[in-house]
């Protein structure tokens, strides 16, 4: 099977990558390394440097490597520069998405996996309820929109063209290679403040001096794993939420970082930060039986995490 990643030289791609390399695919990268790192790039993938925007370059390379596969991880993925440039989000979500499935269809490709997101389609989840992929989206940012947008376009190619696709909800995804400097990714943000000494801001869930939101954390290792499945097939539902189904406030994340790297935590309570869903868990329906195992827990995960912000922390200090 030949794979095309788009968004490969980023955290959540990069990891596609690894395992579908591992697993001995013939992989293609096409990334335009606006947010990833040419270092996340697996040297045996072949890399297309295009931006999913230019549509001629975009069918020159799915003409040329004519992947059996499309996993579609590249995106503007950042909450808060949608509702700053909600137009621009949309020509990289709406219609590169849309190019990407016109590639698709046109040079054959026989699957098509979709990143979109658990955390901000769904708007608040109340108490005591976890998001179910049948809930109605209420998308309260352009970010969420243009994904919402996305899995429409999906479901109509499917519809017109026969082209079989996944569309995977990821709920808040942690790992090694998040980046720290953008604007989400909380696990990297605060990895790096603690290897540093900083203080953490855990902004308010409601009233500043609470425990700040409730997230659904999952390890990037199963959004991988899940990501190979579906575009092997072996996901039947075409909706999947990739969460674990638990909800963890920003304060007790905080606590479990600051014991898996053994430093002392300093906290600042701030200010509710506008636009935050208070609450975001979701439900994980089959998700296990996809893994084939329960989802990774959170201590394990961040454990993980946090060993691999420390060595990269020790090699840039050399
Ligand atoms: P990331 O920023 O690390 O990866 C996105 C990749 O897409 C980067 O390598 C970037 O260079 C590339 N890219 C961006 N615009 C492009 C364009 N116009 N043309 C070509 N390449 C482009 O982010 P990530 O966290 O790895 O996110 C991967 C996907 O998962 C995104 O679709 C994101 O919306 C989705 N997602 C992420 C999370 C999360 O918690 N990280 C949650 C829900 C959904």
């Amino acid at each position: 099977m030949r794979v095309l990643v788009t968004g490969g030289a980023g955290f959540i791609g990069s990891h596609i990558v690894d395992k579908l390399i591992q697993a001995g695919y013939e992989t293609a990268v096409l990334d335009n390394l606006s947010t990833g790192k040419r270092a996340n790039i697996h040297p045996d993938a072949r890399f297309y440097e295009i931006d999913i925007r230019d549509r001629d370059s975009l069918r020159t390379a799915l003409r040329e490597f004519s992947p059996d596969a499309v996993s579609h991880q590249a995106a503007q993925a950042s909450v808060s520069f949608s509702m700053r440039h909600p137009g621009e989000d949309a020509q990289t979500n709406i219609l590169g998405t849309l190019n990407l499935l016109e590639a698709a269809r046109d040079f054959e490709a026989k699957r098509f996996v979709f990143a979109s997101t658990g955390g901000a389609i769904y708007g608040e989840v109340p108490e005591g309820t976890r998001a179910q992929v049948d809930w109605t989206p209420r998308p309260i940012s352009p970010y969420a929109c243009s994904k919402l947008a996305g899995e429409t376009y999906l479901e109509m190619f499917r519809a017109q063209w026969g082209l079989p696709y996944n569309t995977l909800r990821y709920a808040n995804v942690y790992g090694p290679r998040q980046d720290p400097h953008g604007e989400a990714g909380v696990v990297a943000i605060f990895s790096r403040r603690l290897l540093a000494g900083d203080p953490l801001q855990v902004n308010a869930r409601l009233r500043q001096g609470d425990d700040g939101c409730i997230r659904d954390y999952v390890d990037v290792g199963d959004v991988a794993d899940v990501n190979l499945q579906a575009l092997r097939g072996n996901v039947e539902t075409t909706i999947l939420n990739v969460c674990t189904g638990l909800g963890l406030d920003t304060h007790t994340l905080a606590q479990e970082l600051g014991t898996a790297l053994k430093r002392e935590l300093q906290i600042k309570r701030a200010a509710r930060r506008a636009g935050d869903v208070e609450r975001s868990v979701l439900d994980p329906g089959p998700l296990d039986s996809v893994l084939g195992r329960p989802p990774q827990g959170i201590r394990q995960g961040l454990e993980i995490t946090a060993r691999w912000f420390r060595e990269s922390e020790q090699v840039k200090a050399r």
